[in-house]
């Protein structure tokens, strides 16, 4: 995000400098397990000025790719980054702010926090109640199977890198138990396309912060139980029994050396159905209308320009309706983490921003910094790369680019008045 909003202010010819404590694409290099894929298929992945040109746009690249797609961007767009600088503080001063590097100090009139939304594994504090004997670990530390001592896993949390560790982890032949709270199930196609085509074509991924019925929930959501596969396959909670996985309800507390896990398996389970059909309605009806050619015609020119004049229904295959997640017949509601059946827990219960090293008032209690659409509640203060910053896919890498042109142009009016 940092190299996009410097594409913008390179744009307007606005001086500045990229700091990056690692390297270009650091998230990506450190902080992801080997086998992972991205679960946007590659026609999604757009950058400012830079789209996937390859063989296959509806394929999903690996955390390798990623990291060259993003490293092509920086030498494309030839901005000023400077690797290796930790910024460890953040100052508002008189006409702007101070920033305090491992490399020196600087003064700046703005400033735009692209530091990510995913800086650290959220864990429940319970996590130290857990028996020594038991290892734990988070995606940060995951890498592969192999990496875990022999004996059944714990994977807590259903979300996309949930459902897919704990595929990874049955399939290397463990006994795998998975905890499953609030979740959003997909399945990976629909109608003959991509989910996540769907969500794009229909303007699910378009809606608005200021749009969003309740913001701080969306803020909020978890990521989509989705995998990216070369055969496109659904990765929800009946293929992971199908597999052989064993779902037990949400972790609640650990009592006497046991897992507390909530009864309510059932009505989590029937939520997620419930919700996922809305959408596929929602799909179905947009299908209806003739939005699709409009919308295309400016972004996609040639490639679906004008097909779907009459809309998209006489192209798509029919509506499909996907059978309920089967509910276990009996969910345990206690697992014993002392007998030795679970060697290792793996906690896949998200992610959280660390703004440990900015000294402005503007991060709540819970740890989310206050913002609108990006501009954070400070003076030349701007956000980027956090869930539903300006829109529903301001998560995702194709995002990215009407997020930085727009605070980007805050910025640069900013700067201006100010002048
Ligand atoms: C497991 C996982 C899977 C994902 N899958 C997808 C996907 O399939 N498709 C998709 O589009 N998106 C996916 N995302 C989201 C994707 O990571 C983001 O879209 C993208 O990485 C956001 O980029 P960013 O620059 O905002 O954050 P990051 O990639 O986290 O980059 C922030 C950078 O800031 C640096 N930094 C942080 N603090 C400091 C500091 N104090 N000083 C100096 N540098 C600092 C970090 O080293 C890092 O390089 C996934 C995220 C995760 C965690």
């Amino acid at each position: 995000m940092g190299l996009a909003a410097s594409h913008f202010l390179s744009d307007r010819s606005i001086d500045h400098v990229v700091f990056e404590r690692g390297e270009v694409a650091n998230s990506w290099r450190r902080e992801r397990w080997d086998s992972l894929r991205l679960l946007t298929p590659n026609w999604q992945s757009r950058l400012p000025g830079l789209r996937y040109e390859g063989p296959d746009p509806d394929g999903y690249m690996t955390v390798g790719e990623v990291t060259e797609f993003i490293e092509r961007f920086a030498a494309v767009s030839r901005a000023p980054v400077r690797t290796g600088v930790n910024v460890t503080s953040v100052r508002r001063t008189g006409d702007g702010y101070h920033v305090t590097t491992s490399h020196g100090e600087i003064h700046s009139r703005a400033v735009v926090i692209a530091s990510g939304a995913c800086n650290q594994p959220t864990v429940p504090p319970f996590k130290d109640a857990v028996p020594g004997s038991v290892r734990q670990l988070t995606p940060f530390g995951y890498r592969d199977p192999a990496q875990l001592p022999d004996g059944g896993v714990l994977v807590v949390g259903a979300s996309a890198t949930g459902v897919q560790l704990a595929a990874e982890l049955k399939r290397s032949g463990r006994p795998v138990t998975l905890s499953v709270g609030e979740h959003v199930r997909l399945p990976r196609t629909y109608r003959g396309r991509d989910v996540l085509w769907w969500m794009d074509a229909s303007g699910v991924w378009d809606q608005r912060y200021d749009e969003v019925e309740d913001l701080t929930r969306a803020r909020r959501l978890p990521s989509p139980q989705l995998i990216g596969t070369p055969e496109r396959t659904t990765l929800d909670l009946n293929a992971l029994a199908s597999m052989g996985v064993e779902l037990v309800g949400r972790w609640s507390a650990v009592r006497d050396g046991r897992a507390l896990l909530s009864g309510g398996l059932r009505n989590v389970l029937s939520l997620a159905d419930l919700k996922m059909e809305r959408l596929l309605d929602t799909f179905d009806e947009w299908a209806k209308t003739d939005k699709y050619a409009d919308k295309y015609a400016g972004r996609y020119a040639g490639r679906y320009a004008g097909r779907y004049a009459d809309g998209y229904e006489a192209e798509a295959g029919p509506p499909e309706r996907f059978a309920p997640t089967r509910v276990p017949e009996s969910t345990r509601l206690h697992l014993d983490l002392r007998s030795g059946e679970i060697a290792a827990i793996v906690w896949a219960t998200g992610f959280r921003p660390d703004y440990g090293w900015l000294d402005v008032p503007v991060v709540d209690a819970k740890g989310q910094l206050q913002h609108e659409g990006g501009v954070a509640g400070s003076p030349g203060l701007y956000a980027l790369g956090l869930p539903v910053l300006r829109r529903r896919r301001s998560t995702f890498m194709c995002g990215t680019e009407d997020d930085a042109r727009a605070v980007i142009d805050h910025l640069a009016r900013y700067l201006a008045v100010r002048r």
